[in-house]
């Protein structure tokens, strides 16, 4: 591999990209405002070179990682969809782009109007009677929830202590739960991969503030006793959250806030299309039902009834668990979301869930012969499989997913969740084409074949790319993101 060289170690003396013009009088003007100690001596020490080069300086950093436009991503409860350019453009006007932050509620009416819209549109998609667009991320959706609930139970004389979360839950859950003062009650999946309303009954008490549920699962399978779960959970004085950081299997089709789910946090950046790989910018927006209404976080966006249904933010509510982001979210990615929403409509959408679960039962199907596959029942936009028989000849999911990016492809999620051993995480969504599902099989079967062949050799994988194996541990860690 060719050492990446800088833009500036590319720089030559007097080469230029593009030619600009001079400061007219008033720039220079403007400038001599600027106090004099404040002023540079010397120019800063910018790269000079051609535009071509510079195109090919960014264009050749872009491909050396994987990313959404440049191959298939099926990494598993991530949803790495492609995402429109034209929610891009959208978030890109000038209108919103350029608007100020703190501009004042009367002169921001069209951006008000788009979060109001988008609220109403995430209301009917979720069946939830109201929802806050603040929270930016899907784990800060999750602590606003749990927020939610200790307010609702302490206005009920008791913040119960203990929050119940399945054994096959993402890892934010039990972080969001320690984050709010709870304690994690930890119970098991049935041999069909949910949640069994014994275990539920078992493990409830008048000290249990919530059930934390993820639906459909991290193993990709719909809560199918969740009516009856959510008879014990309210019996028994507690709420029922749902973890909806994975909707695209639900759209149009189920209505979380219709089936006994009182809280949910959507994660926009995932089913509603902002790219995120790389962490972020995200949006984890909250739906909850009537009598959480008071306790969302505020300002909440709001009618003022007697000025001609002016929008405005209400800061004036007294239960509310208070600010958790400054602004009203991130407000982009709440302009890509209503963009997608409005692009594809109430056919479109309902579409993106039947092809999300079409694709990932397919791609199950052309698998399944050759890995275990612990819970082979009807998917929804995600199954789970096993590479233990891979492990028994030599090689571990880690050194599959690492031999996967040889041949242009991200690697599964692996080793989550964390009860099925050797765990191959897979999500196709629904943007990909049947002839890339059936490459993606083939080139795992090929691996498969591999690993039978020459186990060693996989251990070494992968042999293309601009890296070879980090030391993840190491990497995390101690980080180094300086160019030495
Ligand atoms: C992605 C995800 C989260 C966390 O969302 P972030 O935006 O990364 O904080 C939580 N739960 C599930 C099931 C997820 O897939």
């Amino acid at each position: 591999m060719n050492k990446q060289i800088l833009i500036h170690e590319k720089s030559r003396a007097g080469r230029i990209g593009t030619p600009m013009p001079e400061p007219s009088r008033s720039e220079q003007e403007l400038l001599n405002f600027i106090p004099r100690k404040y002023r540079r001596d010397v120019d800063a020490p910018m790269p000079e070179v051609t535009e071509g080069e510079v195109m090919r300086h960014y264009i050749g950093l872009s491909v050396k990682n994987h990313h959404i436009d440049k191959g298939f991503y099926p990494l598993g409860s991530c949803t790495m969809k492609y995402n429109p350019k034209l929610n891009d453009r959208a978030a890109s006007l000038p209108g919103f782009a350029e608007q100020h932050p703190l501009a004042p509620c009367r002169t921001a009416a069209g951006s008000l109007q788009i979060m109001y819209e988008l609220e109403g549109y995430l209301k009917e998609i979720s069946g939830f009677d109201a929802v806050s667009l603040q929270p930016v991320a899907g784990a800060q959706g999750e602590f606003v929830g749990l927020l939610i609930i200790r307010a609702y139970h302490k206005d009920k004389g008791n913040p119960r202590r203990k929050i119940l979360i399945p054994d096959s839950a993402h890892g934010t859950n039990p972080a969001s739960v320690s984050l709010a003062g709870y304690k994690t009650v930890q119970i098991k999946s049935n041999d069909n991969g949910i949640i069994s309303p014994e275990a539920v009954a078992a493990a409830i008490d008048n000290e249990t503030a919530a059930l934390m549920l993820t639906n459909p699962n991290t193993l990709g399978l719909f809560e199918s006793n969740i009516v009856e779960v959510a008879r014990i959970v309210h019996d028994a004085g507690a709420l029922l959250y749902m973890d909806g950081a994975n909707l695209n299997a639900q759209l149009g089709i189920v209505q979380p806030g219709k089936i006994g789910f009182d809280i949910l946090h959507f994660n926009l950046h995932k089913t509603f299309s902002t790219p995120h790989g790389g962490g972020g910018p995200g949006a984890g927006a909250v739906g909850v039902v009537k009598r959480l209404e008071p306790y969302l976080p505020a300002p909440v966006l709001s009618k003022k009834t007697d000025e001609d249904n002016r929008l405005f933010l209400d800061y004036d509510r007294p239960k509310s668990i208070g600010r958790v982001h400054s602004f009203y979210g991130n407000f982009a990615n709440s302009i890509r979301a209503y963009a997608y929403i409005r692009t594809l409509g109430a056919k479109g959408l309902r579409e993106v869930s039947e092809n999300a679960i079409l694709n990932a039962n397919y791609l199950k199907e052309l698998l399944k012969e050759h890995f275990e596959m612990p819970y082979d029942s009807i998917c929804q936009h995600e199954f789970v499989l096993s590479c233990t028989r891979q492990k028994k000849q030599g090689a571990k999911a880690l050194d599959i997913a690492k031999r996967l990016l040889d041949f242009g492809f991200h690697a599964p999620t692996v080793y989550f969740p964390l009860i099925v051993p050797e765990a191959f995480m897979i999500e196709p969504t629904e943007t990909e084409s049947r002839e890339t599902l059936e490459a993606f099989a083939e080139t795992l079967i090929a691996i498969s074949a591999e690993v039978e062949s020459d186990a060693e050799k996989l251990h070494h994988a992968p042999f293309t790319t601009p890296v070879r194996r980090l030391d993840e541990v190491k990497a995390a860690r101690e980080l180094d993101i300086r160019y030495k």
